[in-house]
């Protein structure tokens, strides 16, 4: 294929997307720098859903380094006690709020190496960081957008750092400050991990993936047949990303 013909059509993958959701945001909820940190620090490996149910009385007692430093790990933890792995994310939470107190003055830097310093930050944490609250245009992959990006052919990898590359230099500069969340709720929404939604798939025309989900339950209108053109074909990769535990 053609590279230019490949940008088109990335182009218009992110378009479809885009005529969806002009200004996807990020599910979980946060006030502030800080509590967006500590909240996407605990999703690793958990569902925005648990995080959310946990996290607004959490908040409402702690909602700055110092008052969650001041809490400490047996603080936190009764808070986060329905979000997995919650005795190393409490330990944690209680460290990184900690350490932006003592180096940061309580304020969360705008620096990714900075960040992945803290307790618990990975690559993926300090990405969705700098693109929620900073603006970077970083595309953090999840085990959604890793799904998403690896069906389509988007940006193929076998790990999560391959496929961040991929996306950086195939998306174009215009889509990348959404496109994380585009393929997190695409992925999220549609392009589901066990039953991939095909039928009503909006880029389904522009995706190689086989098998597709053939149809859908009888509520759902099937779109028409896909029309001849794609990414390239996808490698067959794992379902989802090897990451190292509690740490996002
Ligand atoms: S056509 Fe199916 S596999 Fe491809 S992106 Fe859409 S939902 Fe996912």
């Amino acid at each position: 294929m053609k590279r230019s013909k490949a940008r088109t059509q990335v182009d218009e993958f992110f378009g479809r997307l885009a005529a969806r959701n002009p200004a996807p945001k990020t599910e979980l909820l946060y006030s502030s720098p800080f509590t967006l940190l500590a909240a996407v620090m605990l999703s690793a490996q958990a569902t925005d859903a648990s995080v959310n149910k946990a996290t607004p009385a959490l908040f409402a007692i702690a909602d700055t380094p110092a008052k969650m430093a001041e809490l400490g790990p047996a603080g936190i933890l009764p808070y986060i006690k329905t979000i997995g792995l919650y005795r190393t994310k409490a330990k944690n939470l209680a460290a990184l709020s900690q350490m932006l107190v003592d180096k940061h003055g309580g304020v969360v830097p705008a620096d990714r190496a900075l960040l992945q310093e803290l307790p618990g930050v990975g690559r993926k944490t300090a990405n969705v960081v700098l693109n929620a609250v900073f603006e970077h245009p970083t595309i953090a992959v999840d085990t959604h957008v890793f799904r998403v990006a690896n069906r389509t052919g988007l940006a193929p990898g076998k790990d999560v750092t391959e496929v961040e590359d991929g996306l950086d230099r195939i998306v174009p500069d215009k889509w990348k400050m959404h496109a994380h969340h585009w393929l997190i709720l695409h992925g999220r929404y549609t392009c589901t991990a066990r039953l991939p939604k095909c039928p009503i798939c909006p880029v389904e025309d522009l995706c190689p993936y086989e098998p597709k989900t053939p149809v859908m339950p009888a509520s759902v209108t099937p779109r028409s047949q896909p029309k001849k053109g794609g990414f390239s074909r996808p490698r067959a990769v794992a379902a989802s990303p090897r990451g190292k535990r509690a740490r996002g």
